[in-house]
């Protein structure tokens, strides 16, 4: 689960993280009433207003703009809020801004060498162990930097068992040619954040820039958090923030309903019992000729009910041309699974539109596929891989 900046720098600064302070803002007029506090709090004359968006890149896109006067601050946020912000990130048609950050300017005017670094916090899935990355080309496309410099970037990785310890923090700050009050911030910086990390179930921090001040204040400008989806269950004050609006409704839909989706570009509408067999499932439309219009496993009780929900959910997608349902019956009964087809149809009506091709296959298979064959429904049947294969083509062609 993805943060919004606003909350993920909120995060941070309960760790003791130092941040850019910021207040969130719905409309033009709370915006001003933002600027006003945290003028009070910070001295700080100008703000930057930031779109609230799970995309990044999006000063590149206009979502980041500095305001020299409270006026402004006004004609800035009722500009960005309601926009539909296009980043390296979204797609072409962008995503719809609906609150904004407002945020100290942390670039002091006449400061002429602000020095912006990177850094993130993640797991090193080779190694099993998490690592903080990091550079000191902050502030750009890091995926630019690993391209063009990869000598640049650097990774320490953090032992779980005694967590990030001071020689590794020194070691951080040292590589990103620091010394000094500047030196000592940075330690302290790179330890509160890996602890927030890691008390957080976090599966990635990504700080982009942190910023070192003329006055050698290290500090996180923008910070694009993601949250372990395992982990919600038990950080029940994070899962709260989630922000629907930022997600894909199709999924979040099927997720109410206990259906694992993801929703992806092709034509052919899957429904597969187990994640592993869905991604064979894939392969396989894909081998056919086709592509997979969605990744969707039903769990081990692939009832009527489910199943129903299934389609309901496979059909909103207008791309979809076919539907393959392949069902392993190991625990649950093929035939159980075809009666949940042939009940959810006739239930459904008109509403599917496609041909259908299921392939069961286990227990009791044979009394499946009799059941769908007379049926008298425009659903076809297989029991094997290449048959199911061979009819998608066929209904694409
Ligand atoms: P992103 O484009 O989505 O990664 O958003 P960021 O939060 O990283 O902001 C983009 C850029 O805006 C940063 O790299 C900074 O150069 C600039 N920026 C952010 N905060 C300030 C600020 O307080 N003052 C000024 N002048 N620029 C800022
Ligand atoms: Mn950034």
């Amino acid at each position: 689960m993805n943060l919004h900046e606003y909350q993920g720098k909120e995060l941070l600064s309960s760790f003791g993280v130092r941040i850019q302070r910021g207040i969130v803002a719905q409309n033009a007029d709370e915006a001003v009433e933002a600027a006003k506090k945290l003028t009070e709090d910070t001295g700080t004359g100008w703000h930057v207003i930031k779109a609230q968006v799970h995309a990044g890149g999006r000063g590149k896109g206009g979502g980041v703009k500095l305001a020299k006067s409270l006026d402004e601050v006004k004609s800035i946020a009722g500009q960005i809020i309601g926009m539909d912000l296009v980043t390296p990130q979204t797609s072409a048609e962008g995503k719809r801004v609906h609150q904004i950050l407002v945020a100290e300017d942390v670039y002091y005017p006449g400061d002429s060498e602000p020095s912006e670094f990177y850094m993130s916090v993640l797991l090193n899935r080779g190694t099993g162990r998490n690592m903080i990355m990091y550079s000191t080309e902050g502030g750009m496309d890091i995926e630019t930097v690993a391209e063009e410099t990869p000598h640049l970037i650097f990774t320490e990785e953090i032992d779980p068992a005694t967590g990030i310890l001071p020689f590794q923090a020194r070691k951080v700050a040292f590589n990103l040619g620091l010394s000094g009050a500047a030196f000592k911030e940075m330690t302290k910086f790179v330890t509160s954040l890996y602890t927030a990390y890691v008390k957080s179930d976090s599966s990635l921090f990504e700080i982009n820039p942190v910023l070192k001040t003329s006055d050698d204040k290290i500090m996180a400008v923008d910070a694009k958090v993601t949250i372990d989806d395992n982990a919600l269950y038990r950080r029940k004050n994070l899962a709260e923030l989630r922000d629907l609006r930022e997600e894909s409704p199709i999924e979040v839909e099927a997720g109410a309903l206990g259906l694992n989706y993801v929703d992806l570009d092709g034509n052919v509408g899957c429904m597969v019992n187990g994640a592993g067999l869905a991604m064979a499932t894939m392969d396989l439309i894909k081998q056919a000729g086709g592509e997979p219009a969605n990744f969707l496993d039903v769990g081990g009780t692939a009832d009527a009910a489910r199943v129903e929900a299934a389609f309901r959910i496979i059909l909103k997608d207008p791309a979809v041309k076919a539907i393959l349902i392949n069902i392993f019956g190991g625990i649950v009964r093929c035939d159980r699974v075809a009666q949940g087809v042939v009940d959810a149809y006739k239930n459904m009506g008109d509403a599917i539109n496609v041909p259908i091709i299921v392939r069961l296959q286990g227990t009791n298979a044979d009394i499946a596929k009799e059941l769908i064959d007379s049926s008298g429904l425009d659903v076809m049947s297989a029991t094997e891989f290449q048959e199911a294969a061979d009819k998608v083509q066929a209904v694409l062609a």
